[in-house]
């Protein structure tokens, strides 16, 4: 069976119609093998205000079915998840690359959030609040706040969508969802499986889940859209300069989860073998493809040479390959212009007197896929290239000797999504988490960057756009606080004491 055969009966398993993956526009490349597994009919910006005028009259409805009983809609959406978690996560694979292990463990994040969002659906908690005036009472409510559109990126193709519309359902909004062009068959299996939990639910009312194809265009008319209340853009930080300003200039409410160049500090004390396993993951896993991905590493001079060879070491050993048909723990890289990227930021780094360790093409017999050994490059500065985002698996290693000098570094960059220090000195590490250490909205004590889970709030700070989703309250992000005072008395007193006797 080759891969085209293998995707169809995927879809097929999972419940999506033929005619969604045969005979359309957009043709969908394995990065496996770089051969076309399916083409998928795209949307029009007319399908799309279609589909955001559905949602809107969903959430006529849905705003008022009471929010536990929202929840339901999420459980069975997780069960129906935990039955085809090996199907989604197998297309996961053939779709965007990843390692059987990873591609399962995003659906497992998918159920993970589902039943995060069941315990919220009864917790969407508002204050009391002491009021000043006699016979009144202040309190404030969570409100469905409308309409959510989800702009998702290729590499989490289909975590990030479940945990914005998890969290969106049990609030009270229905959903439009517009995938990555690189990636609309998980989507469409997503879709079959909600389909199916739909029906186990009854009463949804028609439009509450909605999916457009389409490259940023479409992702555009959804941006545009005054009756699209919130939008939640998952990408680059070239996508969300372009997003926030448009949302903005309408007033919308926007949650971006834009690039990252993450960082790590290796102190003095930190034990060196857990922190070797530890960057290895952060740094090579998922190709170097997630978000979260450990670009810069900050090694203390004192142990610089106990460290760097072993993980020299490991970036010359690691398997690279298809994760398919062998054990590779480094896949492909998305695409030809990922690749390419990759070598332009190598280069780059070798005028500045980097030294590159790996990097090269690795060829697995087809010609359209692009497998590249990881790069390890020690820098002699933190400058240039290094303070980019490259999508793909660099990591610039550079020597410091005092700290300040590492959260400095740490800090000077663009992005602030996630960090991480390794040391067993409980001074350094509370600096670290302090105000005055990483500036990122995801910090961390002897783990690396990636791989969070779903309890804690996910996002980060400056040119990471500032969005928080998944645990947490993030919930706030997807309802419109009322605060509401309410007088049983028979008097009419005003606040700081304000008369107006008529
Ligand atoms: P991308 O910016 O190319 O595309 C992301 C999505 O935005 C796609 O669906 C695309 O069609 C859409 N889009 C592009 N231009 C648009 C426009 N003008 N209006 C509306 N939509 C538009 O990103 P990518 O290559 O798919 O993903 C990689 C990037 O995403 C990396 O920078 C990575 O760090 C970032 N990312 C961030 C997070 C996070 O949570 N912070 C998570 C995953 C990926």
């Amino acid at each position: 069976m080759n891969m085209a055969e293998e995707t169809a009966q995927l879809l097929a398993r999972l419940g999506v119609a033929k005619a969604a993956y045969t005979s359309g526009d957009l043709a969908v490349t394995s990065p496996l093998t770089g051969e076309e597994i399916a083409t998928v009919p795209t949307d029009s910006p007319a399908d799309t205000t279609a589909a955001i005028k559905n949602a809107k009259t969903a959430f006529s409805t849905w705003r008022s079915v009471p929010a536990p009983r929202r929840g339901e809609l999420v459980r069975l959406f997780g069960e129906e998840l935990r039955a085809a978690k090996q199907d989604l996560g197998r297309l996961l694979s053939i779709e965007v690359g990843k390692i059987p292990s990873e591609g399962e463990g995003e659906v497992q994040e998918m159920i993970d959030i589902c039943d995060f969002a069941v315990g919220i659906s009864r917790q969407l908690y508002g204050l009391t609040i002491a009021t000043e005036r006699p016979g009144h009472r202040m309190m404030e409510q969570w409100h469905p706040l409308g309409p959510v559109g989800v702009i998702s990126a290729f590499n989490f193709p289909v975590a990030v969508w479940s945990w914005n519309t998890a969290l969106a359902l049990v609030c009270g909004d229905p959903v439009i969802w517009k995938p990555s062009e690189k990636a609309p068959l998980t989507a469409l299996g997503c879709m079959a499986i909600m389909a199916r939990a739909l029906e186990k639910f009854g009463d949804a009312p028609e439009g509450l889940l909605n999916l457009v194809i389409g490259a940023g265009d479409i992702g555009a008319a959804l941006v545009e859209s005054p009756d699209v209340a919130l939008i939640s853009a998952t990408g680059s930080t070239r996508m969300g300069k372009i997003v926030g300003p448009k949302v903005a200039e309408r007033f919308g409410r926007v949650i971006l989860e834009l690039g990252g160049n993450n960082a790590g500090i290796v102190a003095p004390s930190a034990d060196l073998d857990m922190t070797l396993r530890a960057v290895a993951f952060g740094a090579m896993g998922t190709a170097g493809q997630r978000c979260t991905t450990l670009r810069r590493l900050f090694v203390h001079s004192s142990i610089y040479d106990k460290l760097v060879p072993g993980l020299k070491k490991a970036y010359q050993s690691v398997s690279v390959g298809n994760p398919l048909t062998g054990e590779a723990l480094v896949g492909p890289l998305i695409d030809k212009q990922a690749f390419d990227q990759m070598q332009d930021a190598l280069a780059n780094a070798k005028e500045a007197g980097g030294k590159v360790t790996g990097g090269e093409r690795v060829d697995e017999g087809h010609a359209d896929a692009y497998y590249a050994r990881p790069a390890l490059v020690e820098m002699p500065k933190h400058e240039g290239i290094v303070r980019q985002e490259t999508f793909a698996p660099i990591l610039y290693v550079i020597k410091y000797d005092n700290l300040e000098d590492a959260v400095r570094w740490h800090n000077e960059v663009g992005a602030g999504l996630s960090s991480c220090i390794f040391t067993l000195d409980m001074q350094e590490a509370e600096l670290f988490l302090s105000a005055a250490g990483s500036d990122c909205g995801i910090a961390n004590v002897n783990i690396a960057t990636s791989g969070a889970e779903i309890g804690g709030a996910f996002g980060g700070e400056k040119e990471t756009g500032g969005g928080r989703e998944s645990g947490s309250d993030a919930w706030k992000g997807y309802m419109r606080r009322a605060t509401n005072t309410i007088n049983y008395s028979k008097e009419l007193p005003l606040a700081q004491g304000v008369s107006f006797d008529i």
